[in-house]
């Protein structure tokens, strides 16, 4: 520990940091052999029709339970993968099973896979997703692509390309954490977005009084339409955030009002004679899932 001159300090941050390494490293390579042990599983949140409380998709997320740590964070373990190479393996690990899952499900229902910016980049991307599809039989227009604003950092004319090929699979696409990355609407001239995903931090604190993020919401929520694309609003927790995003004419929503994530599973339980439909309910108590 660390006490009064500065070389003492000095000693104390360093240590620190070199903890914060260790404990990277050791995850890192767990983290390796994590899909082979079946410690990584996949959790389904439905998206709901903001009018009609029908489930239309769900979201798929990764779930990393360490033998020993128990579970880990994807936004821990996610950026960790993506610097060691391994979130192509993980990615396609998870599109396959996001779409052999979803080819079981009734109806029309959609599954939405996130995609990091690094499988974005690799041009392989394209036909690792349609082996996705192929092997599950999954509709195309049933699969769901999330990506973030960070792809529109690289080259644009590879962006626009990666964009053609996977529209030419047929699947739909969405923008992910809209508003909390680059900074420019130009690319949203081009890019072929079904969905706007509206950051779960427009949300926080949207229902506190003088709160200026109502017009933020209905500024983005203006967008979308004036471009014919959706909007789902995320992390939406209470009943009193429901009903603003609903006056604001959001025309989905996620979050644990409705539902925490769940093994695929437990989905079964909102099936109603083949339709999907969820009742939102009180505000969430516990923000971990
Ligand atoms: P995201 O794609 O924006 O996913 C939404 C996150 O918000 C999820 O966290 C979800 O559990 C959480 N969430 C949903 N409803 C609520 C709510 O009402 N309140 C609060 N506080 N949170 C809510 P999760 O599962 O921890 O995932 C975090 C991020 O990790 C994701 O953000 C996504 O960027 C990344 N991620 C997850 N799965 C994958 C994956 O398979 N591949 C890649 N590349 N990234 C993934
Ligand atoms: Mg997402
Ligand atoms: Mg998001
Ligand atoms: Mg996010």
């Amino acid at each position: 520990a660390a006490k009064g001159n500065g070389c003492g300090r000095f000693a104390f941050y360093s240590s620190d940091l070199h903890q914060a390494a260790e404990d990277r490293r050791a995850l890192e390579e767990d983290l390796r052999d994590a899909l082979a042990r079946g410690e990584i599983a996949l959790a389904y949140q439905p998206v709901v029709n903001a009018r009609s409380n029908m489930v239309t998709g769900v979201e798929a997320l990764i779930r990393w339970t360490h033998r020993d740590r128990g579970a880990i964070s994807p936004a821990l373990f996610i950026p960790i993968a993506e610097e060691a190479n391994l979130i192509w393996p993980l990615g396609e690990w998870v599109l396959r099973k996001a779409c052999e899952d979803a080819a079981g499900w009734p109806g029309e229902m959609r599954v939405a896979v996130n995609v990091s910016p690094i499988q974005f980049a690799n041009p392989e991307l394209p036909k690792v997703v349609a082996k996705a599809l192929a092997a599950s039989g999954l509709s195309p227009d049933r699969l769901e692509l999330e990506i973030t604003e960070s792809v529109f950092l690289g080259d644009t004319a590879e962006a626009n390309r990666m964009f053609k090929a996977l529209k030419g699979l047929g699947v739909r696409l969405a923008l992910d954490d809209f508003g909390t990355g680059y900074s420019s609407l130009a690319y949203l001239q081009s890019a072929p977005f079904d969905k706007i995903k509206i950051d779960q931090s427009f949300v926080r604190g949207a229902t506190e009084p003088g709160s200026r993020n109502s017009a933020i919401i209905a500024a983005i929520v203006a967008l979308a339409e004036a471009l014919d694309m959706e909007t789902t609003a995320e992390g939406i927790e209470s009943l009193d955030q429901l009903d603003l995003v609903r006056k604001l004419n959001v025309s989905h929503v996620q979050g644990y009002v409705y539902s925490r994530p769940v093994p695929c599973a437990d989905l079964v339980g909102h099936t109603e004679a083949g339709v999907w439909t969820i009742k939102p309910s009180g505000p969430a108590r516990q923000r971990n899932d």
